[in-house]
């Protein structure tokens, strides 16, 4: 039996699953994020062994029968990532691994390997292209330092400082002040600087604090609201240079937590967009096991997407 594997490598988050020639997906397993950036790369390459074996384990396969691996991962762009990535897995896995952003598997989940765009706003943000003629584009992608709008860290952030803002009397009061010292369980915003500077992982901590927001402006708080409408603008900002670049008529497919069904941040994008966006098809990890097999030559046909 000829296996693929597919892992789908995020900020917060790493999915893995392998699937057999027919697409009939045999195991699944999940781990903490695999972005280099915000964990040590020993914890890493620890996770994505770990999955690589759970999911062999589950589906009864040979990791040495596996046809295919592909890594979508947040940061594969960086060259360093890029390298620690070939010096771990390329002695034992040759030429059957592949290793890409993980836009491209999530475009992949929208388009099954047609050309596209994808708009991806989970811990980080980026918008990613690949035209009819293989080119790619990107906009954003540049990390929590450099770039990151509109994603959860960046609105997480966000909400934090709104916080801080209002403790110093220098922004309006905010239900976030609540939601969030709530949530960190802390007295007083002040309490806030020994929390986010103390942690081994202040992105995870800060993307997490985004849901807060959510409630908030569901709730009806002004400065909630305007931090969405702040997000949204960010991300039509990412998709509409990309479209710029890679062409208009292209799908726009949205992934990521933060853009799932129901999100007002969804909601408030859709609002102003002037494309018509396509839901994904299935999760990104199917676009990793679909980019596993299509970089072995088996076509993306019905029952092997149905599979997927
Ligand atoms: C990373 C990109 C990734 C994006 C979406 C950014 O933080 O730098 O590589 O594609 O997040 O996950």
């Amino acid at each position: 039996r000829n296996w693929f594997i597919g892992i789908d490598g995020g900020g917060t988050k790493t999915e893995a699953a392998i699937c057999d020639s027919s697409g009939s997906v045999q195991g699944r397993a999940a781990g903490d994020g695999s972005n280099p950036l915000s964990r040590p790369w020993p914890e890493v390459e620890e996770t994505l062994r770990a999955l690589v074996g759970e999911v062999c384990r589950q589906a009864g396969a040979d990791p040495g029968e596996v046809q295919g691996l592909f890594l979508g991962m947040a940061g594969a762009d960086r060259p360093e990532v890029r390298t620690r990535v070939e010096e771990a897995f390329r002695p034992s896995w040759g030429e059957r691994l592949h290793i890409d952003n993980d836009a491209l598997a999530a475009l992949y989940a929208g388009t099954w390997g047609a050309p596209g765009i994808v708009l991806i706003a989970g811990t980080g943000s980026i918008a990613y292209a690949v035209t009819a003629d293989g080119q790619r584009h990107r906009a954003g992608g540049w990390g929590y330092l450099l770039g990151d709008e509109g994603s959860g860290f960046d609105l997480g952030r966000q909400a934090v400082i709104s916080v801080l803002r209002a403790w110093d009397g220098r922004g309006e009061p905010t239900e976030l002040s609540e939601l969030v010292t709530g949530h960190f369980g802390i007295d007083r915003p002040d309490q806030l600087i020994a929390r986010v500077y103390g942690t081994s992982n202040p992105r995870k901590m800060l993307a997490e604090a985004s849901v807060l927001v959510e409630s908030a402006a569901r709730a009806g708080d002004a400065v909630a609201a305007r931090l969405i409408k702040q997000a949204a603008a960010s991300l039509l900002e990412l998709a509409e240079s990309c479209r710029a670049r890679a062409g208009s008529d292209l799908p726009v497919v949205l992934a990521g937590g933060m853009l799932a069904a129901d999100t007002l941040l969804r909601r408030c994008l859709l609002e102003s967009a002037r494309f018509e966006v396509r839901r994904p098809q299935a999760a990104p990890v199917a676009g990793c096991l679909a980019a596993a097999m299509m970089r072995a030559g088996l076509p993306m046909d019905e029952q092997v997407r149905a599979g997927l």
